[in-house]
């Protein structure tokens, strides 16, 4: 786990000129370095259906081996990539990174539906993005449904027409599409029932509290609802108890994701998390 300096998070505010502070500035020539060698890696994460007991897919999430920091955290990095630019590249082998892998798998018969990968906010909103899924989809030769990509409320604010376009084309490409983190972004319904999204992830917020909150279950009933009105699925994330997916699961959410089915794991690990489940199921 990344070490958690809050010295590391100040960026300096000075007559409204910003600067980064020294860490910032050594960590974006290491991010530009770190995108030409092998020091990224992609972490997997499982995606249960309670109903079913079976996996239905799998996230992936970055990793960054810095070769002295150690293990820098997404949440620091992809910012700092966003800010700078650097997240097409970063972005663009993820994506190919991702769709290697479940190629892989597929070809193994390790039995994982689907893989996602998520998008910021200027990763979506890149003119590139929908020719360069099309162009990457089709050269791995997956069927565009077993690809999912999770973007967050905030991608799609803004300029509401060009992300309709935007999530048109990528579901003309075939891809699934999911609103992560939803609930605490700014996507009215109005907005909402005009994305062409396949599932909306309920944030880690709402499920952290839902054994102890009085309101927190009736929220995730309300987006589970809303949901299935508007012909969604939903998956909760953050799950880390037996109680929150029980909670979960009477709220009519029975997919979940979390720390209770298993941690990120890297690629070599979640491979035995598969074949483990498969012998025993
Ligand atoms: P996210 O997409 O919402 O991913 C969920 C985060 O929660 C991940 O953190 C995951 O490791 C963590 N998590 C999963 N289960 C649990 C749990 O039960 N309890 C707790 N406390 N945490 C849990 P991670 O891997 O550090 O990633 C943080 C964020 O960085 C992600 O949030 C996503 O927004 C972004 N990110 C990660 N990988 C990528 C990537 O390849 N591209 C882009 N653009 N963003 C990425
Ligand atoms: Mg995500
Ligand atoms: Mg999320
Ligand atoms: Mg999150």
């Amino acid at each position: 786990h990344a070490k958690r300096n809050p010295e590391h998070k100040y960026v300096f505010y000075d007559n409204g000129m910003r600067e980064r502070s020294g860490f910032t500035l050594g960590l974006e020539s290491d991010l530009r370095r770190a995108g030409n060698g092998d020091e990224f890696e992609l972490y997997f994460q499982p995606k249960l259906d309670l109903a079913t007991d079976r996996v239905i897919g799998a996230e992936a999430l970055i990793r960054w081996q810095h070769p002295t920091r150690g293990m820098v955290s997404p949440a620091e990095f992809i910012p700092l990539a966003e800010e700078t630019g650097l997240i097409w590249d970063i972005g663009a082998w993820t994506f190919m990174e991702a769709c290697r892998r479940l190629a892989g798998w597929i070809e193994q018969g390790i039995p994982i539906p689907s893989v996602s990968v998520n998008l910021s906010p200027r990763q979506f909103q890149d003119a590139r993005l929908v020719g360069f899924v099309r162009s990457v989809v089709d050269a791995s030769g997956i069927p565009p449904d077993r690809l999912e990509l999770e973007l967050t409320e905030g991608a799609m604010i803004g300029d509401i027409e060009k992300a309709v376009t935007i999530l048109n084309g990528l579901k003309d490409v075939g891809v699934r599409l999911s609103i992560d983190d939803f609930g605490t972004g700014y996507s009215s319904l109005a907005y909402l029932k005009r994305f062409p999204i396949d599932t909306l992830k309920i944030d880690r917020s709402f499920v952290r509290d839902i054994v102890k909150s009085s309101t927190d279950p009736a929220i995730v009933g309300t987006i589970v609802n809303l949901a299935e009105s508007l012909g969604f699925d939903t998956i909760a994330e953050g799950v880390e108890t037996v109680e929150q997916a029980e909670m979960l699961r009477q709220q009519r959410c029975t997919r979940i994701q979390g720390y209770l089915i298993s941690r990120p794991l890297p690629v070599e690990a979640f491979e035995a998390f598969m074949r483990a489940r498969v012998v025993t199921a």
